[in-house]
């Protein structure tokens, strides 16, 4: 069991958008596959057809591909020595039939003919009754119709009639089902609180609790990492294994922690309000009709949503924060996944953008600029459009920002000459004395040699105290008739990056509207 090959699979069911929930999930998958030079598999669990979602496995693949966690097998991934990957085409194996026909020979498993309509009765019944919670199991099943409490030719007859059936697990009464949890340790459930689940459905398709066993078994799956909302079932899950006599090869558990709210108020949903995406990318939902926003397209990079995403429930053992994948791939463990839930933070969300948008080259910063800004950049003169001003830009922006898709908000000036002046800075600044030394500087900075931000500093420095004002009294003003807005990045770099001429051609166009 220990030296088994590492194999993980994520096992999502296509039935919607992938959430970021999921994409956790997948990205602790990869990262304990990869730590352990094993593999990382995507099969895909499309076993409950009523629940399919057009578009939805698409989705999966395309977001694994962006958060660059990507499956060295299964779907969408080329095919491996396990394919298919797909369990509605794995059905024609045979062998989810083949399983549960074991569990029925070895009297683990039973047909139950019930209709939709019988079961309902049993759950009035049994609520009539005051049950605490309803369910198909050791005591009401006896009042049921199915292979335990018909007789065997009744059975036989209504088998051969083809009549609607399902299998259910025979789940013991009262006996103590024990597992153990990577992330949990040690789980002790009662078996009286385990329903018979269904295992193969009347259409003849496995239900998940069945079907993912029988492909982790036959896929030789070395680990199930799966989230919390699937820790009630795996005691059934264990039953299962040992009536099959498959204990001893099953894959280790480990149940990830939820993700919760920002105030830890329960479970972080899909149409969270916090006002960051729940997505990775964009995703329309054609049953719903309702779409969501991704981190792609809110210009998130992969990078940033990955490193947040690994620190939801884990964390290094010390204060790190940015990761890059190799370093996560390198350091994570299971053993070190939290089991209480963890809160998702969307400040803190959009801080790990903007650390890792600080540390792009401005020559890397410069090229997803002028694609993202493409169609307002054509409107500029030349000399604005040339790699060299446009890196200029972004290296003086940067610091403000936390995403690239508001570098235009916050640098348009440097592109488009301004035509109006903050008014409020012109209301508490502008006066006959600032006015008079707008001119002067003006004049003074048409002289300067060298235009660098070093003597423009200088030569603001010296014309304030020619004319006796205080620097602080006239800098917002200086500021607002170069840029046109009271804040942003250090001015006289402004200067030199806009160049001599812009910078006095700006001026003079800012004395008009300040005399007017
Ligand atoms: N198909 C299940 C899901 O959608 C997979 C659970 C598991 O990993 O076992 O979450």
């Amino acid at each position: 069991m220990t030296d088994k090959r590492v194999r993980v699979r994520f096992a999502p069911s296509p039935t919607g958008g992938l959430h970021m929930g999921g994409v956790r999930t997948a990205l602790f998958c990869y990262l304990f596959a990869k730590k352990h030079q094993g593999d990382f598999i995507l099969r895909i669990e499309d076993t409950d057809q009523t629940r399919y979602v057009n578009g939805a496995e698409e989705y999966i693949i395309n977001s694994l591909k962006w958060c660059g966690i990507e499956p060295n097998e299964g779907v969408g991934f080329g095919d491996g020595p396990f394919a298919p990957y797909r369990q509605s085409e794995r059905k024609a194996l045979g062998i989810y039939k083949k399983y549960a026909d074991q569990l029925i020979a070895g009297g683990h498993a039973y047909y139950a003919f019930d209709t939709a309509e019988e079961l309902d009765e049993m759950r009035k019944r049994l609520e009539a009754a005051k049950v605490a919670a309803p369910q198909y199991n050791a005591v009401s099943r006896q009042n049921m119709r199915n292979s335990l409490t018909l007789s065997e030719d009744e059975v036989k007859k209504l088998l051969e009639a083809g009549t609607p059936h399902v299998i259910r697990l025979k789940v013991p009464r009262n006996e103590e089902i024990r597992f153990h949890d990577i992330i949990r340790g040690w789980v002790v459930v009662n078996s009286t609180q385990v329903d018979d689940k269904v295992l193969l459905k009347s259409d003849g398709m496995p239900t998940y609790h069945l079907a993912h066993i029988v492909d982790d078994i036959e896929m030789q799956m070395s680990h199930a990492i799966r989230g919390e909302e699937w820790l009630p079932s795996a005691p059934a899950h264990i039953l299962i294994y040992r009536y099959l006599g498959l204990e001893a090869d099953m894959p280790k558990l480990a149940h990830l922690p939820l993700i919760l709210k920002p105030d830890g108020n329960g479970k972080l949903s899909k149409r969270d309000k916090s006002g960051l995406p729940m997505f990775p990318l964009n995703w329309y939902d054609e049953r719903t009709k309702e779409s969501y926003v991704g981190y792609r397209e809110s210009g998130f990079f992969s990078e940033a949503f990955i490193n947040m995403l690994a620190l939801l429930g884990w964390n290094a053992g010390n204060a790190q924060e940015i990761f890059s994948k190799e370093e996560l791939i390198h350091l994570f463990s299971l053993e070190r996944v939290n089991k209480s839930g963890a809160k998702f933070d969307p400040e803190k969300t959009k801080w790990f953008n903007q650390q890792y948008l600080r540390k792009k080259t401005d020559t890397e910063l410069a090229t997803l600029f002028s694609a993202l800004f493409a169609e307002k950049l054509s409107t500029v003169a030349a000399q604005k459009k040339t790699p060299a001003f446009i890196q200029g830009v972004c290296r003086l922006i940067k610091e403000k920002a936390h995403f690239i898709t508001e570098f235009w908000d916050l640098g348009s000036y440097f592109f488009i000459t301004p035509v109006s002046y903050d008014a409020e800075v012109l209301k508490k600044r502008l006066n006959p004395q600032s006015l008079s030394f707008i001119k002067e500087i003006k004049s003074a900075l048409s002289l300067l040699p060298h235009f660098t931000a070093t003597e423009i500093e200088h030569t603001f420095k010296s014309t304030a105290e020619k004319l006796n004002i205080p620097t602080g009294q006239v800098m917002q003003l200086f500021r607002v008739a170069i840029t046109g807005v009271g804040g942003g990045p250090h001015l006289f770099d402004i200067l030199q990056l806009l160049e001599k001429e812009e910078s006095i051609n700006r001026l003079e166009k800012a004395l008009v509207a300040f005399e007017k």
